[in-house]
């Protein structure tokens, strides 16, 4: 598979290119690859569709954070994979081709066929469903297009009659001196036909409610706060106009253990002052088991030991971090008489060490202050 491009350069624009520029760069090439200008052409015909799925993620602002932070993978593993054909493109940029070519890509009829709203989802999972992905479903109440009406509420069998308030123009013209002003019919609400006979089994609302699982794949690495986007999971759209996408949010829960630093996990684990000193072979829990960690002699508290590659995978590019062990020394408590008068022996010659080194220290510094 040939790597894809990136979107900034797709479309010739920084990185810090503003709403209007990049609009302004994909009309430029919107128009120079338009399959209406260059029919049959396949190479105009794929560099249409890359600067289309370039300007598609680059407009939205969620899509385009994600994809400045993880790059294609970010979005693939968000769920945005691209556009399959015209139709797509045309559907998803009708607004934009309107204004860009004046006319509209939409087919005429009946009201407006618009797109739905975009849902989003709260969900938790584990520190471990991060590190490693996990696939779950989740339980979404929304709308979704009536299969019977298609969404028009018109019922099966039946046509909707042009609206004898208006004749069908869905607006209505009312003079004031010189000038009439023209408003939206108030009877078939600007749409310039009424129903008659509205759709039985969503009473003619072209939509019904429903509770669906969806599932969703939870890449690895995910981190808290990350979103990712299911295309078309999202509402209906008014009369028969494409769904809306469901936006899971992802909050991971903390765990006892780990912590995570970007890629790297981060675990504390006490010695005792006897193994910090001596040294001593310790067994450390890493997210793929446990594995043996050398303590060196003279370890002292806060030093940090690195397995390196026990981290969790990067979204963008599946590389993992560390293993990062933090070491903190107990201080022994309840000693026994025994023990207590090795320490204190210990202590003493300990003294002798300390004091000697004192008095060097205090000699050094004197004499630097005569010098
Ligand atoms: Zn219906
Ligand atoms: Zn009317």
């Amino acid at each position: 598979m040939k790597g894809k491009r990136d979107y900034y350069e797709v479309l010739g624009v920084a990185k810090s290119a503003s709403d209007n520029e990049l609009k302004t760069a994909y009309r430029k090439l919107a128009l120079k690859y338009h399959p209406d200008r260059n029919p049959g052409d396949k190479a105009a015909e794929e560099n249409f569709k890359e600067a289309a799925e370039a300007y598609e993620v680059l407009r939205d602002p969620r899509k385009r954070q994600i994809y400045d932070q993880y790059g294609h993978q970010g979005l693939e593993g968000s769920g945005f994979s691209g556009f399959g054909g015209f139709e797509d493109i045309f559907s998803s940029f009708g607004d934009i081709f309107e204004d860009f070519f004046g006319f509209s890509s939409r087919r005429g009829g009946r009201g407006r066929a618009s797109r739905g709203a975009d849902l989003r989802y709260d969900l938790s999972i584990t520190f471990m469903e991060a590190a490693f992905g996990v696939e779950t479903t989740i339980d979404l109440d929304k709308h979704e297009t009536c299969d019977a009406c298609h969404g028009t509420g018109i019922e099966p069998g039946t046509q909707a009659e042009t609206c004898p308030h208006c004749r069908g123009a869905g607006q209505i013209g009312r003079s004031q001196g010189f000038f009439t002003i023209r408003t939206t019919c108030p009877h078939c609400g600007g749409t310039g036909q009424v129903i008659s006979h509205p759709c039985k089994k969503c009473n003619g609302k072209g939509q019904k409610k429903i509770s669906k699982k969806v599932s969703v794949r939870i890449p690895a690495g995910v981190d808290n706060n990350s979103r990712l986007r299911l295309s078309g999971e999202g509402e209906a759209g008014a009369m028969g106009g494409p769904p809306g996408d469901l936006y899971v949010f992802i909050h991971v829960k903390p765990h006892e253990f780990f912590r995570r630093d970007e890629n790297d996990v981060i675990c504390q684990i006490p010695i005792s002052f006897i193994q910090a000193t001596l040294g001593d072979r310790i067994t450390v829990p890493t997210l793929e088991g446990e594995k043996s960690l050398d303590i060196p002699k003279g370890t002292q508290f806060g030093d940090v030991f690195r397995f390196r590659g026990d981290g969790i995978p990067s979204l963008r590019n599946g590389r993992k971090g560390d293993q990062i062990v933090q070491v903190t020394i107990k201080t022994p408590t309840n000693l026994n008489k025994k023990q207590e008068a090795l320490l204190k022996e210990f202590s003493k010659l300990e003294d002798a060490k300390l004091g000697k080194r004192l008095k060097n220290i205090i000699k050094d510094t004197a004499a630097k202050a005569f010098q």
